[in-house]
């Protein structure tokens, strides 16, 4: 190479190529993902507070990589996002998700995560009928996660496709409540049903007394609204106590159990469902 100068820049490109190079792999390996049958979803459970009974299970999504292993989702779900592929892993998820869930018993909901992405075209609405009429699995025991970055798209479509979901008896959640661009506003203006409490607060009890502010507060507004409050990420029993003594009604976290194979929570259900 010749010195003239660039050479700093020459001494960064090996490495700028191998990590667009390792972007790229991961991005052929995700799109022939699902035909591979490489997904997996694991379930984990939560709780009614004041029964300790457990209510439901939500699913994780995880991608059972040849080489790497088990690969969470926040290491490959924004890329889906970005490249769009979440649209078919979300749909993969809703079918999967709901078959299992067919076989737990009948007082028992699941709750399925969907990305603000698979909002983007109507056919989130299909998808779910679907998954729902293929399962036999149905509507009032389904519930969907979504986050606010769903709802900050205020827009006729939304609104539209939570409606329909509503109309088949599917629940809506708002997840990681109190994070990103939270407003009060939406919690009017959409159907929800229930609220989730975001771990970062939670993480904090009972000793910090701004987050025990912050999730009194948010349960007591979303009580107020006739909406149902899950703490995300509960993993002693001192939080459990502190959310319980402040109205929280649900619970999830590792207190409870972290997200197993759906063979773990047929084996769970079928034992105690106390906790
Ligand atoms: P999330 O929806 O907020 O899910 C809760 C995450 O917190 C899960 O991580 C769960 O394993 C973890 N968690 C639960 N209880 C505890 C606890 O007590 N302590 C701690 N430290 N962590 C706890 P996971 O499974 O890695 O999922 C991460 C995120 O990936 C999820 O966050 C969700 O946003 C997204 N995700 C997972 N599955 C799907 C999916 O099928 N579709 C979409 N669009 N997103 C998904
Ligand atoms: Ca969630
Ligand atoms: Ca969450
Ligand atoms: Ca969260």
């Amino acid at each position: 190479a010749k010195n003239d100068g660039r050479r700093t820049f020459r001494f960064y490109e090996p490495a700028m190529d191998a990590a667009i190079k390792a972007r790229r792999d991961l991005e052929d390996d995700l799109r022939r993902a699902a035909a591979r049958d490489e997904f997996v979803i694991h379930y984990q459970p939560w709780t009614d507070i004041a029964t300790n009974r457990i209510e439901g299970f939500e699913a994780l999504v995880r991608w059972n990589h040849p080489e790497r292993g088990l690969i969470r989702p926040a290491d490959f779900i924004p890329l889906a996002e970005e490249t769009g592929l979440i649209a078919s892993i979300g749909e993969w998820v809703l079918h999967h998700a709901c078959a299992e869930a067919a076989l737990w018993p009948n007082d028992v909901s699941l709750a399925v995560n969907l990305s603000s992405v698979q909002f983007r075209n109507s056919k989130l609405v299909d998808t779910t009928r679907e998954a729902l009429e293929r399962s036999g699995f149905p509507g009032h025991r389904l519930e969907v996660e979504i986050t606010e970055t769903v709802v900050l798209e205020d827009n006729k479509l939304i609104h539209e496709t939570l409606s329909e979901l509503r109309s088949m008896g599917v629940r809506i959640a708002v997840d990681d409540f109190g994070t990103g661009y939270s407003s009060l506003k939406y919690l009017r203006c959409f159907p929800f049903s229930k609220v989730k409490v975001d771990r970062s607060f939670v993480k904090e009890l009972p000793h910090d007394l701004d987050c025990i502010t912050i999730v009194r507060g948010i349960v007591e507004v979303a009580n107020g609204l006739g909406m149902i409050t899950t703490a995300e990420g509960v993993e002693t029993a001192e939080q459990l106590y502190m959310l319980r003594s402040n109205g929280c009604g649900q619970a999830q976290g590792f207190l409870f159990g972290r997200p197993m194979p759906a063979a773990e929570v047929a084996e769970l259900l079928a034992g105690d469902r106390i906790v």
